[in-house]
């Protein structure tokens, strides 16, 4: 086979045969140089004909050439690990945005369901407050109706006993049952006297009283506040006095009269 050989003394090339992996001693035909070429396996079994630098000592021989590029083992590099790192940090990130926000949803519902449990409460509250107002309210009514059933009661007992009796000095007495103001207006300046003023104040305004018709069509109804409407009527002529109730020291008084 034949190599290109450069001599080391004048510098130039020169081909020469030889055979694999063999030492060759041969002589530059420019300068006449000896020098001694080393073939070595790797070039023998290339195809191309390699140059082939000579040593300048004959005893060191020339090495075959280092490939110009090693294969260099592939090393971790640390792009990798950044990429690996990135992508735990973000499933990292992701799974903590997922528990907060499953975490923020159910405090969110709790909250709610508190919320609603308030409000249920607060309902509640106010229904049974508005049921007691109405309770309360309830017993208020009955005993106002009550009271003012009894006041009826009172003021037609009075007029039976004190009006409508035929008893014309009964006033005497019954004037007890009237106020210290009552009695003032009733028997005062200016009105008349005894049984005149007492049927003035609390008759219905004839001279000729049927008394039994009175009686029987006597009504005694509450009108407002303190006030009660007496119905006074005979032979179809009806006639309305006002009385006007007040409690003194527990005692029912009569304290006006229209
Ligand atoms: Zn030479």
């Amino acid at each position: 086979m034949e190599y290109q050989v450069t001599c080391n003394e004048c510098g130039k090339k020169f081909q020469i045969t030889a055979d694999s992996d063999s030492t060759i001693n041969c002589t530059c035909p420019y300068c006449s140089h000896a020098l001694s070429v080393v073939i070595p396996r790797a070039m023998i079994q290339g195809t191309a004909v390699p140059p082939i630098q000579q040593p300048i000592n004959p005893q060191q021989p020339i090495t075959s050439q280092q490939p110009t590029s090693s294969p260099t083992p592939q090393q971790p590099t640390s792009t990798n690990w950044t990429k690996v790192l990135l992508i735990v940090l973000i499933v990292l990130l992701v799974a903590g945005i997922g528990a907060f926000a499953f975490i923020q949803c159910n405090r969110q519902k709790e909250q709610n369901v508190q919320e609603e449990l308030i409000r249920q409460q607060v309902h509640n509250d106010s229904i049974m407050r508005v049921r007691k107002e109405l309770e309360n309210k309830a017993v208020v009514d009955a005993q106002t109706q009550q009271r003012q059933r009894a006041i009826c009661t009172f003021i037609e007992s009075f007029y039976r006993k004190a009006v409508l009796s035929g008893n014309t000095d009964g006033y005497e007495f019954y004037q007890r049952y009237l106020t210290d103001y009552c009695a003032k207006m009733v028997f005062g300046p200016g009105t008349n006297e005894g049984w005149e003023g007492w049927w003035d104040a609390f008759g219905n305004g004839t001279d000729e009283p049927n008394l039994k018709r009175l009686l029987n069509n006597l009504r005694v109804t509450h009108d407002q506040g303190d006030w009660y409407n007496v119905r006074l009527s005979q032979n179809g002529q009806t006639k309305f006095r006002k009385i006007k109730v007040k409690i003194e020291d527990g005692h029912t008084l009569i304290d006006d009269i229209k």
